[in-house]
Parts: structure tokens; sequence; C-alpha cells
């Protein structure tokens, strides 16, 4: 479930964006709160039971992503999925399995999220590009399709 206060940061931004947060978008980002990494439309309609026809979960995405409340995912296979946005998530990497195109998501410990931003910040300066910040996806095969 989600928690009161994501509930209400979440009630808030798209407030402001003039979006309604109704009952329908609640079990969507309810799902994305306990799905492990994002999930597509499609994913979702069959994760909330189609209690949202596909066609307004299709829109919902799209308008809570406008809101900055979701953040799109581009797979690999052309198939966009969503999650809550980096400022209500936190911080994360994922991985994505090339032949089943699932995403998880995988928080670094912060001595390797340190060793990355040094990293990164290598990456740019031989680049002569001023980092603020980095995007890490891993790609591979997940333990179901290895
Ligand atoms: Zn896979
Ligand atoms: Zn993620």
């Amino acid at each position: 479930m989600t928690s009161p206060t994501l509930d209400s940061q979440i009630r808030g931004r798209l407030a402001e964006a003039g979006v309604r947060y109704t009952n329908g978008r609640q079990q969507v980002v309810a799902a994305l709160v306990a799905a492990d990494g994002p999930r597509s439309a499609a994913e979702l309609h069959e994760q909330i039971a189609g209690a949202v026809p596909l066609s307004s979960l299709y829109r919902s995405l799209a308008v809570m992503a406008d809101a900055d409340v979701l953040a799109p995912h581009h797979g690999t296979k052309g198939v966009t999925r969503y999650e809550l946005a980096e400022w209500l998530a936190g911080h994360h990497h994922h991985l994505v399995c090339v032949d089943c195109g699932t995403v998880d998501d995988i928080e670094l410990p912060s001595r390797l999220e340190a060793t990355l931003h040094d990293l990164v910040d290598a990456v740019a300066d031989s680049g002569d590009f001023a980092a603020a910040g980095h995007a890490l996806e891993v790609v591979g095969r997940c333990k179901a399709c290895a």
C-alpha cells in the first residue's frame, strides 16, 4: 500500500498540475509502489485485474508522467514502462533483461554509489561536460532467462 506521506505528495503534485487523483490513478500508483521495477500499461492492467480500462490506464500513465509523478522507462523492445519519479522513489538503477524485457530496480550501497559517482565525473570530464546526475542501466539476462 502507499504510505499517507507518499499519497499526499502525489496528490499535491497532481493538484498543482490540475490533475485529479482519481480512485483508478490511486490504484495504479499502489500497483507501482508494490512492483519491484517499472511496469507497462499491459502489465499494470493485469496486476490491478482490469479495475481500470486499458484506454484510461494509458491516459492516466501519460498524464501522471507529464505531472512528473511517474517517470517513463523506454524498454529494449519499444515497450514503455512507468515507475514513480525519482523524487518519490529515491535514486536507483535498472537491470534490463534483453530476452523478456523485464526491468528490475536495484539500489546500490552508498559505497558503490560513491564509486559510480567518481566514475561518472571522470567520464564527464573527458567529454568537457559538467555532470549533474546519471542513470545506469545494466543490460543482460534475468534469472528466468539466463
Ligand atoms: Zn528475462
Ligand atoms: Zn526503477
